[in-house]
């Protein structure tokens, strides 16, 4: 997977590959902004990175806890947590108290954050982010821009 460019994709499955190949690429440290409507993608994609990289399982959805961190019991390429975010439901104000720039600035972790507009204030320049489209009811379009 490069880290600047556009992916289609034809089934879930398909989706999961591209996300466990992300973590070939990715470097700690690193924001991840992952775009799209309800459906889209986002967190099948996640869950893909979050096998390819070696997480430890259950993958639970971070929708009601705002945030899981995943350990890893073996670094790869010097990331050694996983911050899987989602803002859905939460205020800008909330979300610095409960440290989302100390998990930004964590030089070992890479950051997956679901719905990054509902906090588009705090996001850092430096950032990658990856638009998910639904084309068809199996058809993703999945844009990748590194910043
Ligand atoms: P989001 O987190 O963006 O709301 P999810 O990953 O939870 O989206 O859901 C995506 C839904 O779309 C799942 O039900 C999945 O099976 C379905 N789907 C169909 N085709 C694809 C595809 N190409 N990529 C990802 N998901 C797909
Ligand atoms: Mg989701």
């Amino acid at each position: 997977m490069n880290m600047n460019n556009v992916y289609t994709t034809q089934s879930a499955e398909e989706t999961r590959v591209l996300g466990g190949e992300l973590t070939g690429e990715i470097i700690p440290g690193t924001l991840l902004c992952l775009f799209g409507d309800l459906g889209a993608g986002k967190t099948t994609f996640t869950q893909g990175f979050l096998e390819g990289i070696g997480a430890e399982r259950p993958f639970v959805s971070p929708t009601f806890v705002i945030m899981k961190q995943y350990d890893l019991l073996k670094p790869v390429s010097g990331i050694e947590r996983i911050y899987h975010v989602d803002a859905y439901r939460v205020e800008t104000k909330d979300f610095e108290t409960i440290g989302f720039s100390e998990w930004c600035e964590d030089k070992k972790g890479i950051v997956i954050l679901e719905w990054p507009e509902r906090v588009a204030d705090l996001l850092p320049a430096k950032r990658t982010e990856i638009h998910f489209k639904s084309v068809s009811e199996n058809e993703r379009e999945i844009k990748v821009t590194s910043f």
